[in-house]
């Protein structure tokens, strides 16, 4: 089953998605199987990562800002050649285990949209297959 979600983003941010993920599932009815969770978009991608403390956030976005600088020597026209290579860095999508109807996810974890190249108007889709 595919479901879609659309988002406004800011600038650059890691927006939290466990609770759409959760809800898909849910209304999917598959208690045991594979969720798929993918963004079709070149300058944003998915992660999980921790979602207790939201200095991570703020530091992993610091972390990504320090390994993909803007370069004078880019030359995709559009100017954001920095938010692609953080895009394909962080990946298109992320993979999560469904047991007993929830995502198998650690205590800290959650699911996060990544936004590098804000404000847009974004979609991301959530694929679940899986017995009931
Ligand atoms: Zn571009």
């Amino acid at each position: 089953m595919l479901y879609k979600y659309k988002l406004h983003t800011p600038v650059e941010d890691f927006i939290p998605i466990t609770a759409q993920v959760k809800g898909a599932i849910a209304e999917s009815n598959v208690k045991d199987g594979i969720c798929v969770v993918y963004c079709p978009h070149t300058t944003a991608g998915i992660t999980i990562n921790e979602n207790a403390d939201p200095d991570v956030v703020k530091d992993l976005l610091l972390a990504y800002k320090k390994a993909f600088p803007d370069l004078p020597e880019f030359k995709h026209c559009e100017g954001n050649s920095s938010a692609h290579a953080k895009a394909s860095a962080i990946g298109s999508s992320v993979s999560v285990i469904i047991h007993e109807g929830n995502p198998l996810l650690g205590m800290w974890q959650g699911i996060f949209f990544c936004e590098f190249d804000g404000p847009r108007e974004r979609a991301f889709y959530v694929n679940i297959s899986g017995n009931d």
